[in-house]
C-alpha cells in the first residue's frame, strides 16, 4: 500500500526524533563530553541510526523507546515495510499513522496488547501509542 500522506508522515517523524535528540542535546550540554556534537546524524541515511548507548541511557525510558519506534519507522519508510502491523500483518489505516506515525500495530491488535497489559503491566512504556 501507498500512503498518499507518506512525506507529511516522514516530516512529523523526523521532527519528533529531532526533539528527542534535542532533548538529549539538553542533557549532554550540562557535561563537559566533546565527543557529543559527533554523536549527532545530519542526516536520515542508515548512518543515523547508530547511536550511542550512553546517549540513550540519557534519555528517559518513554522517550527512549519512542526514538528507536521513530527511527525504524523511518527506516521502513526508506526500505519498505512501513505501516504494516507486526501482529497480524495488516496496513496500518493512513489516519492512525498520521496521528502516531510511528504506530506498529493495528488499533485492533492494540487494543488486545492493551488488554494483555492490564493483567501483565510493567512500564509506562507500554501505554506509548495509546495516546
Ligand atoms: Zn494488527
Amino acid at each position: 500500500m501507498k500512503y498518499k500522506n507518506l512525506p507529511e508522515i516522514k516530516l512529523k517523524l523526523e521532527d519528533i526524533r529531532a526533539s528527542l535528540l534535542g532533548e538529549i542535546k539538553k542533557i549532554r550540554n550540562t557535561s563537559k563530553d566533546d565527543e557529543f556534537s559527533q554523536l549527532i546524524p545530519d542526516t536520515t541515511d542508515d548512518a543515523s541510526r547508530s547511536y550511542s548507548r550512553q546517549m540513550l541511557l540519557n534519555l528517559g525510558e518513554q522517550d527512549r523507546e519512542k526514538l528507536i519506534l521513530v527511527e525504524e519507522a523511518l527506516y521502513q519508510i526508506e526500505h519498505g515495510g512501513y505501516g504494516v502491523c507486526k501482529l497480524c500483518e495488516a496496513f496500518i489505516p493512513e489516519a492512525r499513522l498520521t496521528v502516531v506515525p510511528f504506530a506498529q500495530y493495528c488499533v485492533s491488535c492494540l487494543n488486545e496488547i492493551e488488554q494483555d497489559q492490564k493483567i501483565n503491566r510493567s512500564s509506562g512504556a507500554d501505554q506509548l501509542e495509546s495516546f
